[in-house]
Formats: structure tokens, sequence, C-alpha cells
């Protein structure tokens, strides 16, 4: 790996993303040799902080998420970090910020190089943006942007937000993260799909009959209630991990794996994403909200929620796409917050075949994207001592040792972001698609708010979300693989 010289800038340095995930992941790459003289970071939040205490603070992320570190090693990687008070709405701040990315420039010989990281709530992002290019922060080198989730709130603030950024930005250079494409699990599907022949060959609506996707949660909306009233499960779980997954499952064989390449595979399947009617959104949509226990909220009553919210806090849905290789097969995802466990998999049902033994299952293939990593394909046979057929798993499975060495995503996507890869992140034209699948269910579900008798089903906590999800189904054969 080379060494990439850059001054990276991170907006929201004081917060719990760059604390937990950034900082830990920065000292992985620098362990590794992919950054070491030639970078500096500058953490920027309101706080008054020095560079000694922002030092303190990255040696002290390190500490939280590695066992065992070379104490030399976090002082050195801690040496490169300064600090810059900044309020991201000042635009005289960014004059000094400016100043403080020169001088480090100059020290670490960075060449120009710049780095920008938006860590901090979603409304910042336009301004931020704004002041970047209105203060010319950007540098005589490569100019890179990583902009964190949620991007946007709806097609129309997306697109405003697009704008904002692209004045200073090319699409090249703007990486907006999804940390579920820096997943394991997610990483393979590719590879899964495209080099087995016993599975590229089944890849298609002959043999499979429906797609399934959950993302369940265990947690409920905890301290973030006020936030999570604005925005809901449909915004904060499909408009982005969910469609990424869907996309890469359902998008044609990609030319090579060159980051052009697969971004083009995957446009030229949401051109065919079939967006739904009013009507299509009643029949093939689920939402609900959390009841409560003895001794939890139900959403209603959690703090900072409206007691009359029509925030979904559980959602289940139905899509397909008119082209690619699995055109007309139905694809079902769920996700919410207080499922019975934390689980993120994907079932594969295929088509049940007729045959001489007539009771026998049809195949799935599961992929457990978390908390464990493993595919598996269930596989009939003979049993042993009485008629009939038993089936029984061939599961693809890392060892504790291959798992211990995973890298989290973050370490993962910000690796791609040094090294220019933006085959992990969203392109503009990806997420646009998404935004308009959202919008039409969202704007469907208002019209319904809006009559006065919204459909919105009450589960009960620590399940598997509201019973009315069993009914979106498209024939009586289909229901939820994992349950
Ligand atoms: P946070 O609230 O912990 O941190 C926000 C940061 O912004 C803090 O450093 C705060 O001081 C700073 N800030 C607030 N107002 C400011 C202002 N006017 N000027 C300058 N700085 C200001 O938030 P977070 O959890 O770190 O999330 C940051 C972003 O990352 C969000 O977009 C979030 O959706 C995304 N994200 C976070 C996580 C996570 O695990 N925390 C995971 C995925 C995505």
């Amino acid at each position: 790996m080379k060494n990439i010289p850059v001054i990276m800038i991170i907006f929201g340095g004081s917060g719990d993303l760059a604390h937990r995930k950034l900082y830990p992941s920065l000292f992985n790459l620098y362990e590794q040799g992919l950054i070491h003289d030639n970078f500096a970071v500058i953490g920027t939040a309101r706080r008054p902080w020095s560079h000694e205490y922002l030092r303190e603070q990255v040696s002290d992320a390190i500490h939280e998420t590695h066992d065992q570190v070379d104490e030399n090693e976090v002082k050195a990687f801690a040496s490169h970090f300064y600090y810059q008070s900044h309020d991201v709405t000042n635009v005289e701040h960014y004059v000094t910020l400016k100043k403080l990315a020169q001088e480090l420039d100059d020290r670490y010989s960075a060449q120009g190089n710049r780095l920008f990281y938006m860590a901090m709530a979603p409304r910042f992002f336009g301004t931020i943006a704004t002041h970047i290019n209105d203060q010319h922060l950007t540098g005589s080198g490569f100019n890179r942007i990583v902009v964190e989730k949620p991007f946007g709130h709806d097609l129309a603030s997306a697109e405003q937000l697009n704008k904002e950024i692209t004045a200073s930005f090319d699409e090249n250079d703007i990486f907006r993260i999804d940390h579920y494409l820096g997943k394991e699990m997610i990483q393979n599907i590719m590879p899964m799909r495209f080099t087995n022949p016993l599975i590229k060959n089944i890849w298609s609506g002959e043999y499979i009959k429906n797609i399934q996707i959950t993302l369940a949660e265990r947690l409920g909306v905890e301290a973030r209630g006020g936030y999570y009233d604005t925005s809901g499960a449909l915004r904060d779980m499909v408009q982005n991990h969910i469609f990424q997954i869907i996309t890469l499952l359902a998008m044609p064989e990609p030319k090579d794996l060159s980051s052009d390449s697969v971004h083009q595979a995957k446009q030229e399947l949401l051109k065919s994403l079939i967006i739904p009617t009013p009507e299509e959104v009643e029949k093939n949509f689920v939402r609900g909200q959390y009841l409560g226990s003895d001794t939890t909220f139900a959403y209603k009553k959690e703090p900072n929620v409206d007691p009359d919210s029509t925030t979904e806090t559980y959602v289940a849905g139905k899509t397909k796409f008119t082209s690619g290789p699995i055109a007309g097969v139905p694809i079902y995802f769920r996700t919410g917050k207080e499922f019975k466990e934390k689980k993120t998999r994907i079932d594969i049902v295929l088509k049940h075949i007729n045959n001489p033994y007539g009771q026998a299952h049809s195949n799935n293939i599961t992929i457990e994207v978390d908390p464990e990593s493993k595919i598996y394909i269930t596989i009939n046979g003979k049993k042993i001592d009485e008629p009939g057929i038993r089936r029984e798993d061939l599961t693809y499975v890392f060892s504790k040792e291959e798992m211990a060495k995973v890298p989290d995503g973050y370490e993962r996507l910000l690796h791609d972001v040094f090294v220019n890869d933006s085959t992990n992140f969203t392109h503009w034209s990806e997420l646009k698609r998404y935004w308009e699948f959202i919008d039409a269910v969202e704007d469907a579900w208002q019209k319904e708010n809006e009559a006065g008798n919204p459909e919105i089903a009450q589960y009960l906590p620590y399940r598997m979300g509201p019973k009315e999800a069993d009914n979106i189904f498209e024939s009586p054969t289909e229901h939820w693989i994992y349950e």
C-alpha cells in the first residue's frame, strides 16, 4: 500500500462517529502503513479543545477499541492530529481553518490534497459545502468529500444538497458513505453471485421465487426519539442500506470490477425499478409502531416523540424490477425497532420443483450479514432409516480467527476514499432513484394520514413485528423464511 499525502478535515471531530469509528479506523490504516508521514487530521467542533486534548481523545478512542496496542505507535499517530474550534455556521471560522490547513500542508508536504469528512448532523451538510466553496477551502491537489447519511430527507432536499456539494466537488470526488457497503457479507454478494455456476445459473425468475431481506434491530429509539420521529424506518433504513442490498442482488453482471462498471450495472438496473402507485403502497406495504411492555415504553410514549405520531418504527414492503437477471421476481423487505433479536439476513427462496418424493422443500440460499457472517444453502437428501426426505444446510462460514481479521466497514471505506475507489459508495443517480421510490411511499402514507385514518399496525416488542406483514406476499405459498 502506498502513502497518500493528505490533510483530512473532520467536521464533527468531538462526535460519536469520529470517536467510535473514524479515529480507530484511521489508526488501523496507519498501522498498516497506508497513511504514515505525510498526513494530518484537523478535528473541528464548537468546543474549545486544544490540540493536546484532541490527541488524548484520539488515544482514548484507540484504547477503547483495541485489546493491545503499541503505545509509541499510538503517540506517533496522535501527533498528526490538530484541533480547530469551529462553528460550521460562522463564515470567519472557515478562514482560520483554511490557514491551519495550509500551514499543515506545508509542514507535512501534503501536496495540496484535501479530504473533508462531514461527521455531523445532516442539517449542516449543505452549509459546510457552501462555505468550503465560498471560502475556497479546497487545495491545489485532489479534493474529496465524504458525506454521511442521511443524504437528504426526500428527493427535493437531496437534490438541493447535491447542488451545494457539486458546486465545489466533482461527482467522482463525492463519497456518499453507507457503512453497509463496507460489511464483509455485503461485499460477498457479488463474488457469490458471479463466480459460482451453481448460483449464477439459477439467478433468474425461472428458478427464484422471491427474495427476502430483513434488517432487524433489537433496540428501540433510545435517546434519539426526537430525531427518529422526523425520519422513521423507511427513510432511516430502506432508503440506504436495504436499497443497496437489493441493488447488489438484482443488478446485471458488471463487465469488470472497476468502479465505473459496477455503477453502470447498478444504474442500468435502477432505471427499471418499479415506483409504486398509492394503491400498490396500500397493498404491498405495512407500517407499524412498537407497543410498550412492563419495562419499556410504547413508541408514542418515548421521550421527545409526538404522542400522536404517525412515524413508523417498522416497515415491510415489496419491490420489483422490469429488467435485469431477476426481472419480475418479488423482493420483500422488512426492518424495524424492537425485533426479537438484532439480525441482518437475506433469504433467496427457490421455486419448488415437481419430483417423485412430493413433500420435499425447495432450496433456500441464506446470507447472514450480522451478527454472524455466513452463507448457507438448504439441501434435500434421503432419511437414513425411514422413507422420506431430510433437509440439511451446506454452510460457508468463517472461523473465529478469520472473523477477527475482518476490518470494520468504516476502515474499509476510509481506505477506499484514500485510494480513490468509489465502488462501494452511492452514486448520485442511484441515490436519486432510491429517493423517488421512498417519496412515492411517503406521499401515499401522507395522504392516508391526512384522510384521518392511517393504517399503522401496533406490534408487540421483541417479536418479529406486526402480523399484518404476513399478508404482503403475492401468493399463499409464500411466507417469511426467517421467523
Ligand atoms: P454527534 O452528535 O455525536 O456529533 C456531532 C458533532 O457535530 C459533534 O462533534 C458536535 O460538537 C458537532 N457540532 C454540532 N453543531 C456544530 C456546529 N454548529 N459547528 C461545529 N460543530 C458542531 O453525531 P454522530 O453520532 O457523530 O453523527 C454524525 C453523522 O454521522 C450523522 O450524519 C450520523 O447520521 C452519521 N452516522 C453516525 C453513526 C454513529 O455510529 N454515531 C453511524 C452512522 C452514521
